[in-house]
């Protein structure tokens, strides 16, 4: 034994030539995967000294202990790491230069043998070594720059010198995973083996090196060197990337671009300098609030994948589900459940809706197809996951049901209590309602304990989020059953309570509020939709009515209108409604906000509309001029203050939660982190001053709640 850690062990070994070498295997203590904590670097660190002490070794073997290789640096410890500043993780990462250089520098042959997924700093581990042997599961990565943060443990020097400049930068910029016969193809690693032949391949390269038969000199020659670019290949490597990955990422998220000129910087020099160029601009990125915000999410996302796993681990199984209705909602939840293998019936009332839902999943599947996704002969057996149905006859052997017929509370009553009849009693019974409270559903049901809400975010196969209301009556059985199924399905379920809107649509109906204002009080719609989207929004408030559809949003309105009239109740009409009374219902008609053409590809392309202009004027009582600033108030402050209302009304359980749902539901901006996030981004006593400016002017939306106030006289945050 020459080092025995708490994630680290070195014993020595022989290969079959008889070469003596040190083993050196990550296996953490007490964990399912490997991470490098800052007390395993500094392990890692002593392990090399014991290795650099031995005497007469003849090679080095990197290896993993469990089925990954190693995931990365433990991301729980950054945002304290990112606390410290700039400098002291400069520092840091200097010092782990030190570590990796040492490893690389030893004076025999080193091979890692990457036996599972290795990614971030565990793909720098391997990126030490003279050579790389890896399965043919495995997979390995830098997705660093998805942080907003870059590879600052040697990545940005050391991957451009082993796969070249354009390679290393479609992996650091790009953040992608990369399967086995993608590494090898690009020289990242040096064979490719199945996990029972890991380690004698690996064996047998040492031995290869130590006859003479590869030259592990020259391989860290290439490593330890300036990159071998002339200038014509430079700047076709760095700046026609640099344009394209600046065009792709968007200027909120700046790091794949940083990583761009870190390596291009480092690429003339030697080692040492090369890494001081990463050092620097990595602690400079990591103290950036985008970087702060996109490693908040990881954190968050953590949270709602551990507590979705807790359901689906006492969820009974869902082998065979249904969905009722095959209009926009049903078509994309069959085609879902069938994509990821469950098995689907679809009932329809009409024949001709069954033919159009399944058109719908077709043409989704040949998109698959297309994109070399899927076979043709994949997609014929997934289509037969989707078994169109105008009667109930096979129901009996439903595991759960999703009600996703017209929105209309007593269609949707009728058809819930029809289908109780006929599936078994442990059967699960959701709706994909949009607005109509669980808790009233259910009055009618002779099961209320099986049912509770599964709401879907159109279109279903693109948007991840599912909602998964819990009446009052629901039992944890039935949300476990949905959870997992939601998950089957490819989603994020996030559960909450029920109440108007639920979570998502109760805080952005207050957004749309806010939007409303704005117009009366003399905003142009354009113009606000152009500030929203430069603050990060997919698409603007007005834009996304015209998308949700205009009737849609009246009638959600109404609801949300009905269930919270202190401050959602409006007198007179808004620009939302003069749209929908002159049946301008979006794009689903070809205008609304604005007008709707066909693009050269068939998709509805938004053009001006001065028609929408001279209807808005009926509502528009001042002329007053916004600043973006004020714009960004305006829309942000009831959006953020309904999210602090469903945490605090015990609609949501955690912080956590609430700002994943926006994300994954409505597109909130992922780089600024959700709601609660942004306030306390901007601190909580001056979030409330500002909404307390603002309700003075408009009104209870904008009114803090007594327990913010106070959050705010104690200086508190919602994430510690
Ligand atoms: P849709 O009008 O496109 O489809 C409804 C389908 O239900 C039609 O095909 C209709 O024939 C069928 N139907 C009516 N009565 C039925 C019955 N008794 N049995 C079986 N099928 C019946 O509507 P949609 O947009 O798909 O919405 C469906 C549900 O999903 C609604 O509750 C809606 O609020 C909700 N929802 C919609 C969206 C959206 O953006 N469209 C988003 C989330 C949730």
């Amino acid at each position: 034994m020459i080092y025995q850690g708490n994630a680290i062990t070195v014993t020595r070994r022989d290969t079959p030539n008889g070469n003596d070498i040190a083993m050196l295997t990550f296996d953490l203590k007490d964990e399912s995967v490997n991470k490098l904590s800052s007390a395993v670097v500094a392990e890692l660190g002593e392990a090399v000294k014991a290795i650099q002490a031995e005497n007469s070794l003849k090679g080095l073997l990197i290896a993993s202990g469990k089925d990954v290789f190693i995931v990365g640096a433990d991301i729980t410890e950054f945002h304290s790491l990112f606390d410290k500043g700039e400098a002291y993780l400069e520092e840091m990462n200097l010092k782990v230069h030190g570590i990796f250089n040492a490893i690389e520098d030893l004076p025999f042959p080193t091979v890692t043998a990457i036996n599972g997924l290795a990614l971030g700093g565990g793909c720098e581990v391997l990126l030490t070594t003279d050579f790389r042997v890896m399965g043919d599961k495995a997979k390995i990565g830098l997705p660093e720059t998805k942080l907003g943060i870059l590879p600052g443990w040697g990545g940005c020097v050391r991957l451009p010198r082993i796969i070249g400049a354009d390679n290393a930068i479609e992996w650091i910029a790009g953040g992608t995973e990369n399967r086995a016969d993608a590494a090898l193809k690009v020289g990242a690693v040096d064979a490719v083996v199945t996990a029972e032949q890991l380690e004698e391949a690996a064996l047998d390269i040492l031995d290869r090196a130590n006859a003479g038969e590869l030259d592990y000199q020259a391989r860290r020659a290439e490593k330890t060197s300036p990159l071998k670019l002339n200038p014509i290949e430079q700047m076709m490597a760095f700046e026609t990337a640099k344009g394209y990955v600046a065009g792709k990422a968007g200027p909120h998220y700046p790091a794949p671009v940083e990583a761009i000129k870190v390596i291009q910087k480092g690429a003339g020099e030697e080692r040492g300098r090369a890494q001081a160029i990463e050092a620097k601009a990595f602690a400079k990125l990591a103290l950036s609030s985008v970087a702060f915000n996109l490693v908040g999410l990881f954190l968050n996302d953590q949270v709602v994948k551990k507590k979705a796993s807790k359901y689906e681990k006492q969820a009974q199984p869902v082998k065979q589900t249904a969905v009722l209705g095959a209009g926009i909602m049903g078509g994309g939840i069959a085609y879902q459940s069938a994509s990821k293998g469950t098995p689907i019936l679809m009932k329809d009332i009409k024949d001709d809706a069954i033919e159009l839902g399944l058109k719908e999943a077709r043409k989704l599947f040949a998109k698959q197809v297309e994109r070399k996704k899927l076979t043709t002969e994949q997609m014929a057996e997934k289509l037969t996951n989707i078994r169109p149905t105008l009667s109930y006859g096979d129901f009996g052997n439903v595991d759960l049901v999703v009600e996703a017929v017209v929105e209309n509370p007593k269609v949707k009553d009728a058809v819930l209590t029809e289908v109780e009849g006929m599936v078994s009693e442990n059967t699960i019974l959701t709706s994909n309602t949009s607005t109509i409270s669980i808790n009233r559903l259910a009055q009618n049901l002779k099961r209320p304990e099986n049912f509770c809400g599964m709401h879907f975010f159109n279109p279903v196969h693109r948007m991840p989020l599912v909602e998964v209301i819990r009446g009052e009556k629901t039992s944890d059985a039935a949300v476990a059953a949905t959870v997992a199924y939601a998950r089957a399905m490819g989603k994020t379920p996030i559960v909450v309570n029920d109440c108007p809107g639920f979570l998502v649509n109760r805080v952005l109906f207050p957004y749309f509020g806010g939007f409303s204002f704005l117009v009366e009080q003399g905003a142009d719609f354009q113009h606000v939709d152009k500030v929203m989207e430069k603050f990060g929004w997919p698409m603007g408030p007005a834009y996304l009515l015209d998308v949700v559809g205009l009737d849609t949003a009246v009638h959600a309105n109404e609801v949300m209108a009905e269930g919270f009239p202190d401050r959602m109740a409006r007198d007179g009409k808004t620009a939302i409604q003069v749209m929908y009374d002159n049946d301008r219902l979006g794009q689903k008609n070809d205008k609304g906000f604005y007008a709707y053409e066909e693009d050269k590809k068939g998709k509805p392309k938004k053009v001006t509309d001065e028609a929408a202009y001279a209807l808005v004027k009926e509502v528009v009582k001042e002329h007053k001029e916004f600043s973006d600033e004020d714009i960004i108030a305006r829309m942000m402050v009831p959006l953020c203050l309904e999210t602090v209302r469903c945490l605090e009304d015990g609609i949501v359980a955690t912080p956590a939660e609430a700002d994943m749902a926006l994300i994954y539901g409505i597109g909130f901006p992922p780089f600024r982190g959700g709601a609660l996030r942004y306030i306390d981004a901007m601190g909580v006593a001056e979030f409330v001053k500002l909404a307390e400016g603002l309700a003075e002017e408009l009104g209870p939306l904008y009114a803090p709640t007594d327990k913010l106030r106070q959050m705010a006289q104690n200086n508190e945050q919602f994430y510690s």
